[in-house]
């Protein structure tokens, strides 16, 4: 009995020297790359992890096109009307409000180990000294020190979130031009992605990986045109989006509205100009931290778009969640946005189409209020008159419960 006691406190005492808990973030940012130029470049490492991605090729800057302002959204879950962060000077910043993910997530669990690789060293500088337990900075455009950095923080045992920026796409498309026909913009894109390559290859060789659930977000903070960045041009704010993992759906989200999406004029911040139906379906920059976040407290119950304290702006796409959602049953359909306006998508429908079973939506007194047996994978259901409240939406075995809004 003595063995087993000693057995089961060695058990517990190597349980509780590693890794707190198995939900992880790693973050990799890829500064001023262009969607256009994203998805001509060849970029082997990251596309592999489409298969196992939500992912948008057509998501859309909607704040100050500047480094500044987008990589302290992308940090903090706000627009820059909240973090106040308008340049690349961090002159005017409200932190204290609406701190860096990483400061939130350590409320609910504070023995978080959080550690971020950048070549901006603003990025640690002055969005986020707070929230990180390790910060590494790196020279500009350093690659494979970068990699390197990210790498060493992924051998850590209990590391549970990894931020690792690069800039050499954006800092290329300043001396050269951001555009898909300049070869070395498209080389550059290439390079970190190579970089990126050693980064996920050192992630999956964790001893531990098998028995963690890692959520990956790639994302960049803008495009560009000509050799700038800053302005509303479409070549500016389409962006790209990217999450992989067990945590998110597995599909491709394709929305491209850019005119109405144009909320920073003037620095006066629009509320009106942005189409919220919209952007419901396309992820954005504040979702990354809210996504993030919500991944790492998930366990907790805690959803951060709704913690009144936190006043995010993003949305999680985690599953089950009001993102993406994934419905019960033995298909993989997914419908979002839910809770939904105006325009409801059901997608990944191939078994219903092949065995033509109807999508149906039922009011909660029972009765059908849409049906249509569905003849591409996904489909949409204009719920703009539905009276609000919750609705079953049933596609074959799935089912799920929608709230009309
Ligand atoms: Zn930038």
């Amino acid at each position: 009995m003595k063995t087993f006691y000693a057995t089961l406190f060695l058990l517990l005492a190597f349980l509780f020297s590693f890794s707190s808990q198995n939900r992880k973030v790693l973050i990799i940012g890829i500064d001023g790359t262009r969607s256009d130029a994203f998805q001509q470049a060849n970029t082997p490492h990251i596309d592999g992890l489409l298969p196992n991605s939500l992912y948008s090729y057509d998501s859309w800057h909607t704040g100050i096109s500047w480094s500044g302002p987008s990589w302290t959204t992308i940090l903090t879950g706000v627009q820059w009307n909240k973090h106040l962060v308008t340049s690349n000077a961090f002159a005017t910043s409200d932190f204290a409000t609406y701190p860096p993910f990483p400061v939130l997530a350590k409320q609910i669990y504070p023995n978080l180990n959080c550690s971020i690789v950048a070549e901006w060293d603003p990025l640690v500088d002055y969005i986020s000294p707070a929230g990180w337990n390790h910060a590494v900075k790196v020279p500009d455009m350093s690659n494979w020190p970068t990699a390197d950095s990210a790498v060493v923080e992924l051998q850590k045992p209990d590391i549970d979130l990894l931020f690792a920026y690069f800039d050499k796409v954006d800092m290329t498309g300043h001396y050269t031009t951001f555009s898909p026909t300049n070869p070395l913009y498209i080389s550059a894109i290439q390079s970190v992605d190579s970089a990126v390559g050693e980064v996920l290859d050192a992630l999956y060789a964790r001893p531990t990986y098998s028995s963690e659930n890692w959520l990956i977000l790639v994302v960049t903070d803008h495009g560009g045109t000509g050799y700038m960045h800053g302005g509303n041009s479409i070549e500016e704010r389409h962006i790209w989006w990217m999450a992989s993992g067990s945590a998110v759906a597995h599909q491709q989200i394709n929305e491209a509205d850019p005119g109405t999406y144009n909320c920073h004029a003037n620095n006066v911040f629009d509320t009106t100009c942005v189409n919220k139906t919209l952007m419901k379906q396309s992820p954005t920059h504040p979702d990354v931290a809210v996504t993030a976040l919500h991944h790492l407290i998930y366990e907790s119950g805690i959803n951060p778009e709704t913690k009144p304290e936190w006043h995010l702006d993003g949305k999680s796409w985690l599953l089950n969640q009001t993102g993406v959602k994934e419905i019960a049953g033995n298909e993989n359909v997914s419908v979002y946005p839910n809770p939904v306006a105006a325009e409801l998508t059901v997608g990944n429908l191939q078994l219903a189409i092949a065995n033509k079973t109807p999508v149906e939506l039922f009011s909660s007194d029972g009765r059908k209020v849409f049906s249509a047996v569905p003849v591409s994978e996904k489909i949409t259901i204009n719920t703009a008159s539905f009276a609000k409240g919750i609705y079953l939406l049933k596609a074959g075995t799935a089912n799920s419960k929608v709230v009309v809004e």
